[in-house]
């Protein structure tokens, strides 16, 4: 089992698999960066599984892949296999912008994932295309539908931003509700790679625009997530708000990340990390597993928004996959 230096278990290991993106989303990526991480310097799936193996060895049962945008990293539906066929018990996730999805449901389904959380800002083309920069709305919808097809677990990620998508908070959570899919409202987090002009709205006042139409009911946690469930009374559902703006959750965080490059990063809001591309690169397992535990060691015991008087993370949310 894996515990760190404050005692929490950490089970759940983030795995980014490029940092490239086919999207310029406002709140992440606005402009291409001034360059990307050289390809050579990128882990193969080979390298990340012999860290993955290592994290699942010593209890790790949750594994999400993100990045960057995943379904751009060839044969993802390869390294989604590795680690199935490794451990099949594993509760294997990825996030993504859908944009791909209409072609690659099927074979990640196969290979063994079992659950998405698709990017989903908004219902109108056009303001979809101001966020992301790109004409996407009908791939992403067309993707959706065709994991719900394949039999994918499907969750929608929705980051509301002031005079921009905020007006649809209700017209997305209905069309989730009407889909069975469970949509999570996450606040915008203030970062130095991000649109400047951008403002995000704070979890109070996405609820408050919920409750202009319905009563909700706060439920609890969702696990260890940093996702607060809360229930519509009229019709029973579901729906998840994420407010980092509110440390409240570090205290039961059970998360490390591993970068495309490999760098093991503790904590989102936490900019030191340490690289096992050395140690994996060489097969050097031992080296590679004393990492983790210095890493783990050392994660902090909460996010440094409160040092950073809320400026956020220099750590760019493509790099670390959210
Ligand atoms: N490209 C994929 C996607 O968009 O889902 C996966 C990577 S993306 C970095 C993972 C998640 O981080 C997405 O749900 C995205 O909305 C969220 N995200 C990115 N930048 C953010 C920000 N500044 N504040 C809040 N969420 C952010
Ligand atoms: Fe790309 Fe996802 Fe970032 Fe948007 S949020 S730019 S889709 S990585």
């Amino acid at each position: 089992m894996l515990i760190d230096g404050y005692g929490r278990t950490v089970n759940y290991l983030r795995v980014s698999v490029t940092e490239r993106c086919n999207f310029r989303c406002q709140y992440c990526m606005p402009e291409k960066p001034f360059s990307w991480v050289p390809q050579e310097n990128l882990l193969s799936f080979e390298e990340l599984f012999k860290f993955i193996k290592i994290a699942i060895d010593e209890g790790v049962d949750k594994i999400r892949i993100t990045g960057g945008e995943p379904l751009l990293r060839q044969d993802l539906d390869r390294f989604v296999g590795m680690i199935h066929d490794y451990k099949p018990e594993i509760d294997l996730a990825l996030t993504t912008n859908g944009y791909l999805l209409p072609e690659m449901a099927q074979g990640l389904r196969d290979a063994g994932l079992r659950r998405i959380n698709v990017s989903l800002d908004s219902l109108k083309p056009a303001v979809a295309a101001q966020i992301a920069q790109k004409n996407v709305l009908g791939k992403v919808l067309e993707g959706i539908e065709k994991s719900l097809e394949v039999g994918l677990g499907v969750k929608v990620n929705m980051v509301p931003l002031e005079g921009i998508n905020d007006s649809e908070i209700l017209d997305v959570l209905e069309y989730a509700r009407q889909r069975g899919i469970k949509i999570r409202f996450i606040e915008y987090m203030e970062n130095a790679h991000a649109n400047e002009e951008i403002r995000g709205l704070y979890g109070k006042e996405i609820l408050q625009r919920i409750k202009e139409r319905y009563r909700i009911r706060r439920l609890g946690r969702e696990g260890a997530s940093p996702s607060y469930n809360y229930e519509i009374v009229e019709n029973g559902y579901v729906f998840g708000l994420i407010d980092p703006h509110k440390h409240d959750f570090c205290e039961s965080c059970n998360r490390i990340r591993l970068t495309a490059e490999g760098h093991l990063i503790p904590c989102l809001y936490f900019d030191e990390a340490q690289s096992i591309a050395q140690a994996v690169r060489e097969g050097d397992v031992e080296e590679a597993a004393r990492i983790l535990g210095e890493v783990l060691r050392e994660k902090p015991k909460e996010n440094r928004w409160s040092e950073t008087a809320n400026e956020g993370s220099d750590r760019a949310f493509y790099e670390t996959g959210g």
